[in-house]
């Protein structure tokens, strides 16, 4: 079975998500557990996690298909010592969020060498960001998204998000979540070679760890390296790839988020995609 939903707003408050989300006829949703352009966050009230938790009770909404998504401000490769410090804090305070939320998985983009460091060195202090933040956290998976390799973005080949997994000490509390308009910009064709890119994937990281995907389709051409989102089918991905998606089991049970452009369109972009399993 699939588990579709929209990365909605929590505006208003975290538990305000699982509202805006059974709205659109999602049963899975990703949010912000906090201001997602601010270094300093307001701590969660007793209110607003009761309110979370009650809200995900009423609508349906199971923990293992809710996708909370790390600040964008947040580098865990950071090449200087005081903008590493200043992202692990932030990153544990998003993952202790989830902790008191009740939630399992945490989204991030693996981090930009800002071409200070080394691909391999960025991605070293990745994962000795995560190994610090998982022995001082309980139940949350860090969640590793590929990314389009835009600017210095590491991320975006399968071997960068294998090669953090291989140096996490715990390895049941790592994953990788795939973002389709990531993946067909960072060069991977997935209109043409559906096959032979999830062969690929499967064979470098592995469907064990997958954990989560991020639906959209691209304005941007494969290979381009830019990552813009666009609807559902009605961009250069196309909408063959979404039917042939949806019959794909190996992306059942896990959280499918849209992360399309048009947040009018995402009650009729979930009905469609599940018109096709
Ligand atoms: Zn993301
Ligand atoms: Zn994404």
């Amino acid at each position: 079975m699939k588990f579709i939903g929209a990365h909605v707003s929590a505006s208003g408050g975290v538990e305000s998500a699982p509202v805006n989300a059974h709205e659109i006829g999602a049963n899975a949703f990703a949010l912000f557990t906090r201001n997602q352009r601010q270094w300093v966050a307001k701590p969660l009230s007793v209110a607003n996690i009761e309110l979370f938790k009650k809200h995900c009770d009423d609508y349906a909404f199971d923990s293992d298909y809710i996708l909370p998504h790390d600040s964008y401000l947040i580098n865990l490769g950071h090449p200087e010592e005081e903008g590493l410090t200043k992202s692990r804090a932030a990153f544990l305070d998003e993952m202790l969020r989830c902790e008191q939320l009740g939630l399992k998985l945490l989204n991030f983009h693996p981090g930009s060498h800002l071409n200070k460091i080394s691909i391999e060195e960025c991605l070293d202090r990745v994962a000795e960001s995560v190994n610090i933040t998982l022995s001082k956290t309980r139940g949350v998976t860090a969640v590793i998204e590929n990314t389009a390799g835009q600017g210095s973005n590491v991320g975006n080949e399968f071997w960068q998000l294998k090669y953090i997994i291989d140096r996490v000490e715990d390895k049941s509390r790592v994953g990788v979540c795939l973002d389709t308009c990531h993946t067909y910009t960072a060069g991977y064709d997935i209109v043409n070679e559906y096959d032979k890119v999830f062969e690929e994937f499967e064979g470098t990281v592995g469907f064990d760890y997958l954990r989560a995907i991020h639906l959209n389709d691209s304005k941007k051409a494969l290979g381009s390296k830019v990552d813009r989102h666009d609807c559902i089918g009605k961009g250069l991905i196309g909408m063959n790839f979404f039917k042939r998606f949806m019959r794909d089991e190996r992306f059942n049970d896990i959280p499918v988020i849209l992360e399309t452009p048009d947040e009018s369109l995402w009650a009729d972009e979930i009905k469609l995609l599940h018109s096709f399993e």
